[in-house]
């Protein structure tokens, strides 16, 4: 009878497994019925920034101060090495948790509809563009994807089509510092710069690091003519 009832609580446990068998992005553990790919300890201990919180603090701004007008930055998580956010990016980056990107963006839009009023009047969100051929070998560009979250909980329209990455095949090797940093501005261009004129951008990315892909972005939208660009990334790093 024990043997009997060993072998059904098996073949139960395998059962529900199989039809649950989704680990947590940041530990590995089995996710339950009411958790999505984090775990609620994972989700609970997320290192959340805080950084749209009201009074908003400028200071966020200093990685472009003086080069480029950005109205409003923040991040969602502090990116560390080895830490739950560096194990979620990296899903989401390259094992096809695309859809992880957009559930927690979501997250990150919800709290920034309730906490900070500097997002209200934003009128179109923008993804970082992929180099194609990258684009083409993971199959998807993360920003859109986090992109898409934001547009749900924020109601507002997100466009894949208006900035696009221009491919150069210069090699980085023999370059000056500076030159690098021109070689990166130059890539990307603003293919439809009558559908972001006068609006305000905002622009998205999955981590913010020295702010120089996004810099470059958002020099191209202003010099496009829209009103103002914001920059919103899931993690930066600290
Ligand atoms: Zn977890």
């Amino acid at each position: 009878m024990n043997a009997m009832f060993r072998f059904i609580k098996r073949i139960t446990s395998d059962f529900l497994n199989l039809l649950y068998p989704t680990p947590c992005l940041g530990c590995d553990s089995l996710l339950g019925d009411n958790e999505k790919f984090l775990c609620t300890t994972c989700r609970i201990n997320l290192p959340e920034t805080g950084q749209h919180f009201e009074p908003y603090d400028r200071n966020h701004l200093n990685k472009f101060a003086g080069k480029t007008p950005i109205q409003f930055l923040a991040s969602y998580l502090y990116f560390t090495k080895g830490g739950i956010v560096q194990k979620l990016i990296h899903s989401i980056k390259y094992k096809d948790q695309k859809e992880a990107a957009t559930e927690i963006a979501g997250w990150y839009g919800h709290q920034l509809k309730l906490e900070s009023g500097q997002l209200n009047d934003i009128d179109v969100i923008i993804g970082v563009p992929l180099h194609s051929s990258r684009a083409l070998q993971r199959g998807y560009n993360q920003a859109d994807f986090i992109a898409a979250g934001l547009s749900k909980a924020l109601n507002v329209i997100t466009r894949t089509d208006i900035l696009r990455r221009i491919e150069f095949k210069q090699s980085q090797t023999n370059k000056n510092r500076l030159e690098r940093w021109e070689n990166v501005k130059s890539v990307f261009a603003v293919s439809k710069p009558e559908m972001i004129k006068d609006l305000n951008v905002m622009l998205v990315d999955d981590v913010l690091t020295t702010g120089a892909t996004l810099e470059s972005c958002a020099v191209e939208l202003i010099n496009a003519g829209c009103k103002s660009v914001s920059i919103l990334t899931l993690a930066v790093t600290k």
